[in-house]
């Protein structure tokens, strides 16, 4: 099966120095990908920056730094795949001006306007063709629950991997993770707190579909 994976954070430029980011590691997003191409499937991974090497086997491996990046990597690419894995932290938004030159400090507060970049999961649930399954992971703090049922059926999406963030042994930059899987057909699958590879495994031998 072609599998497309996003994964890690982005950077979105304020001036040629500074960005914003998240805690993103790409962990979960590069333990996925890895457990793919172990399946024998053909991956194209999308990164934002992270320090991980790159899981071998790859049929691509496409590095990419903002959200706008992300996007046009992600878009041209989805219409060949049977399943695509949105794992990737992408900003929501971005400064609206990014300076050419290094914005000098000056008395006072700086106030940065911020824009809402695309939501590209959004984008590929309305592209979505019938023979393709989209997965989607929600990050909540609160009402995991309820919050991920409300994106499945926003982003169109056939499964959503929810997981808590703000615990400590888990989530972002942690070797471990645990998840609540939901489907689109009302499975509610839990998975327990376990390292992010066996959690990959897991992930995708619910979402890849039984010949
Ligand atoms: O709505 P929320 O950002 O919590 O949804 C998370 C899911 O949406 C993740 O799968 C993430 O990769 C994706 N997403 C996206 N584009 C954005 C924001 C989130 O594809 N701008």
């Amino acid at each position: 099966m072609n599998i497309l994976i996003s994964a890690g954070p982005t950077r979105e430029a304020i001036d040629p120095v500074r960005f914003l980011t998240n805690r993103s590691s790409g962990k979960m997003g590069y333990a996925i990908a890895e457990a793919a191409v172990n399946a024998g499937h053909h991956v194209t991974l999308v990164s934002g920056p992270v320090t991980l090497e790159s899981p071998p086997g790859l049929s691509e491996f496409v590095p990419v730094e903002s959200a706008a990046q992300m996007a046009e990597a992600v878009k041209s690419r989805f219409n060949g795949m049977g399943l695509t894995i949105m794992c990737a932290a992408v900003a929501d938004y971005r400064p609206a001006v990014c300076h050419s030159s290094k914005l000098k400090k000056s008395e006072g507060n700086l106030i940065l306007e911020l824009e809402r970049t695309e939501d590209i999961l959004k984008t590929l649930g309305s592209r979505k063709q019938p023979n393709q399954i989209l997965v989607g992971f929600a990050a909540e703090t609160d009402q995991m629950r309820s919050h991920a049922m409300e994106k499945l059926k926003q982003k169109n999406l056939d499964w959503i991997v929810a997981n808590q963030v703000g615990v400590a042994d888990r989530g972002f930059a942690s070797d471990n993770n645990a998840a609540t899987l939901f489907g689109r057909d009302g499975t509610v699958l839990e998975l327990p707190l376990m390292s992010k590879s066996e959690l990959a495994h897991h992930i995708l031998s619910a979402v890849v579909p039984v010949r």
